[in-house]
């Protein structure tokens, strides 16, 4: 998102607590190290130059992890958006756009999830994400005015390679199929769960590319400035793939075989979920360039092999 603000002509601020994030991924902008949940810091940042827009993407944002520890999610993503919108208030900026998730939905009750679908989470990380998206449609009242883009599966690594994905420890996915792939067999992936009510037996999910993910958010901010209040978007490529398909494709794309085992699921995980994005595409104007996995993990695994585990 910094790589496509500046070099768009935005001036762009950082603004993270590095508790998961990494100081040489602030390749682009100023850097201020605060956490959100500190009203003075946040003065202090926005007292420094004046700021249009806040883009929020600082969460614990890992579905297991929330039910384990769900206080700790309430704590850095309720409160945390509180008192980040609440110093939006005192410095009058209007323009928000939240980073929210498909995990808002809970359990789908049609193949394809729409913006309308009951949103009734199964999980501790979606009710935290949910009562944000509620606390942004009551602080219209305010003047401000916000997008919460709904997620699918966030996915791949920049082009150019100049940023990707470093969890550590890493739990997605695609990375640790990747991890599994560069390992030789050594570090072997663990398959949650292969009895789900899906074609497979394993978990479905709309991978979406992280650079068409920042072209939305782009976009839904020249949009904030065509409406009043909260929108709310889907995020996703509309096709759903198995962790099994994924494990092959990563197979063709990185010629190594991946060495896995079975495990029992994950708890707090639903069987599917794929977007209908019509919305973002029609009102945003919003085309996803990576439209196809292989492509998503092409980009991933270009990173990934020269980074160290
Ligand atoms: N998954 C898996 N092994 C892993 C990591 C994830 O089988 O090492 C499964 C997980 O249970 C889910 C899917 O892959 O069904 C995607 O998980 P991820 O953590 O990447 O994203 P999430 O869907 O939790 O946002």
């Amino acid at each position: 998102m910094t790589k496509l603000l500046a070099t768009s002509g935005f001036e762009v601020t950082v603004l993270d607590n590095l508790s998961t994030g990494h100081l040489q991924a602030v390749k682009w902008g100023d850097f201020i190290q605060a956490d959100i949940r500190d009203a003075a810091a946040l003065d202090k940042a926005f007292a420094q130059k004046p700021v249009d827009a806040v883009m929020h993407f600082s969460a614990k944002s890992l579905v297991s992890e929330s039910v384990a520890q769900p206080e700790v999610y309430f704590d850095n993503n309720v409160v945390g958006s509180r008192q980040l919108l609440d110093a939006m208030r005192r410095h009058s900026v209007e323009r928000f756009i939240f980073s929210s998730t498909a995990a808002v939905y809970g359990m789908p009750e049609t193949e394809k999830i729409a913006e309308d679908h009951p949103t009734r989470p199964i999980n501790p990380y979606g009710e935290t994400k949910l009562a944000v998206e509620n606390m942004l449609q009551q602080y219209a009242v305010f003047g401000i005015r916000s997008s919460a883009l709904r997620y699918f599966n966030a996915a791949g690594a920049d082009a150019a390679s100049d940023i990707g994905e470093a969890h550590n420890p890493e739990t997605h996915l695609i990375p640790n199929v990747l991890k599994s792939a560069i390992s030789g067999g050594s570090n072997r992936l663990k398959i949650f769960g292969t009895d789900y009510p899906t074609p497979d037996g394993t978990c479905v999910r709309d991978y979406i590319h992280v650079s068409d993910l920042a072209q939305a958010h782009l976009l839904s901010l020249q949009h904030l400035d065509l409406t009043e209040g909260f929108n709310v978007f889907n995020l996703g490529n509309g096709a759903g793939f198995s962790v099994q398909e994924v494990l092959e494709s990563c197979e063709q794309v990185t010629g190594h075989t991946i060495a896995h085992d079975i495990d029992a699921r994950r708890e707090g995980d639903p069987p599917m979920l794929v977007a209908e994005s019509r919305k973002a595409k029609s009102v945003l104007n919003w085309q996803p360039k990576y439209s196809d996995l292989n492509g998503i993990i092409e980009s991933a695994w270009n990173w990934h092999k020269n980074q160290s585990f």
